[in-house]
């Protein structure tokens, strides 16, 4: 039988404003543990929470980039649960009156857009970060004792939730990749998921394909790259396949990936809704948008990279387009081209040549100099240049001067010495192993100390070794 997955996602997004939720402690790292707190994010009696403007109209204009409905009243309810990192004994959530709901993302694919629509996104407060300390793993099991930082609780954090419409690993990856760039754009967090300001929980069940069902679904948790993610929800489908296949039944159980070995081991069985007892906070009144700011946000709504990634697809490919637009480099990739260099090579050189952070540093006029001398100027130059491009006032000219040796009669010595030095090669050339070419120009670059022009020297090799 074919199994198809089906994979449902969960993104906290820890928003990147100057205050907390519902105090004025200052939000991000820095500062020794337990310095940012208050009598209101420590939950000390009597202390009231008062909500952070900035971060509720973030969390619309993120819910509009997704195309979500903002509904005219959202309200934050009280997720109770005991933990160490909850001093209330309880989270501020919005549950069944989210500030986003029924929207969709666009995902560009080969086989067209897929659709992956959007649940509800809603804003709440993060918990305290816990530390285990000793044992193996620095996770809960086996640690000798656990400590509590509080500079992260009640720091806002937006849940975004999708339905249950991937497919496929790569899909979940594709997603996540441009659902960060479009955050990233918003201005409104670093989501960056080795710093856990961007955390996914995976949702995998399976079915056999061509089914409409949803099966039981188990939930990955702690994966800290969306590749790990990736591997986590191939195991996780292999897994749910082999227990089908054997005649067993999936069991809901959350799960954390361990990406170093691929093992999944069972975490605790999830809470249901009703374990939470969510009821309306009785702090806080109902948060009403006034459709002007709604209006107001939804204007100042950059172009999309969805929609971006499709626009330039048309010129280069789908692949490129996608690498551009989610590394953050088309936009130099267009004032590279509108400064008059060829979009292919543009593109290459961008994507394979240039860090995703030196994007906005980076002249374009400049880069535009280079791209069209980068077949007369030696490989080695181009390097250089390469390595210093998004420093302020770079100067392409310099390296332009640097013309790469094209003139065959200072380069034919060079080869024919290579030819003879490398009997067994010429041999395997001649005997049709063509791909030898790149060995023979290799060498010579090696020999004039990265001088000459490649595309010359290819040349004269193949016409040399042809006889
Ligand atoms: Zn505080």
């Amino acid at each position: 039988m074919t199994w198809q997955p089906v994979v449902g996602l969960e993104i906290h997004v820890q928003l990147k404003t100057r205050t907390k939720m519902f105090c004025r402690c200052a939000n991000g790292f820095g500062g020794g543990e337990n310095t940012q707190t208050c009598p209101v994010c420590l939950a000390l009696p009597g202390a009231l929470p008062v909500p952070n403007r900035i971060a509720l109209e973030w969390t619309l204009k993120l819910g509009l980039a997704l195309g979500c409905e903002i509904p005219k009243r959202a309200v934050f309810a009280r997720k109770n649960y005991f933990y160490p990192d909850s001093p209330k004994g309880y989270q501020i959530s919005q549950y069944d009156l989210p500030s986003c709901v029924n929207g969709r993302m666009l995902v560009p694919s080969s086989a067209g857009d897929h659709e992956v629509g959007i649940v509800r996104a809603h804003l709440e407060e993060d918990a305290a970060k816990t530390v285990h300390v000793g044992g193996r793993t620095g996770r809960i099991g086996g640690a000798e004792h656990s400590l509590v930082d509080f500079n992260r609780v009640g720091t806002p954090l937006v849940e975004i939730v999708t339905g249950p419409d991937i497919h496929s690993s790569e899909d979940a990856r594709r997603f996540l990749q441009l659902l960060r760039q479009t955050i990233v754009e918003l201005g409104i967090s670093d989501a960056e998921m080795e710093k856990g300001t961007l955390r996914v929980d995976a949702n995998v069940s399976v079915r056999p394909a061509g089914s409409a069902e949803l099966r039981t679904r188990c939930e990955l948790k702690n994966m800290n790259s969306f590749r790990f993610v990736a591997q986590g929800i191939d195991a996780e489908v292999a897994r749910q396949i082999a227990v089908y296949e054997a005649g067993g039944e999936v069991v809901q159980e959350t799960y954390d990936f361990d990406a170093s070995s691929g093992a999944l081991t069972a975490r605790r069985s999830k809470e249901e809704a009703d374990d939470y007892r969510y009821f309306p906070e009785p702090d806080l009144v109902p948060v009403e948008p006034p459709a002007e700011l709604v209006e107001r946000l939804r204007g100042e709504l950059p172009e999309l990279p969805s929609v971006r990634i499709r626009r330039l697809e048309r010129e280069l490919d789908l692949d490129r387009a996608l690498v551009l637009v989610t590394g953050g480099l088309d936009r130099l990739y267009e004032a590279t081209v509108a400064a008059g260099a060829e979009p292919l090579p543009v593109a290459n050189l961008i994507a394979n040549r240039l860090a995703t952070s030196a994007g906005d540093a980076v002249d374009a006029s400049q880069l535009a100099l280079l791209v069209g001398a980068r077949d007369r100027i030696p490989r080695a130059v181009l390097d250089d240049a390469l390595s210093h491009i998004d420093e302020p006032g770079f100067e392409a000219a310099p390296y332009l001067a640097q013309e790469a040796v094209s003139d065959t009669g200072e380069l034919e010595p060079v080869i024919a010495r290579i030819i003879d030095a490398n009997p067994g090669q010429v041999a395997a050339y001649r005997g049709g192993k063509e791909g030898l070419l790149g060995f023979f120009v290799g060498q010579v670059l090696k020999e004039t100390g990265g001088k000459a022009n490649a595309r010359v020297v290819s040349e004269l090799v193949r016409e040399r070794l042809g006889a």
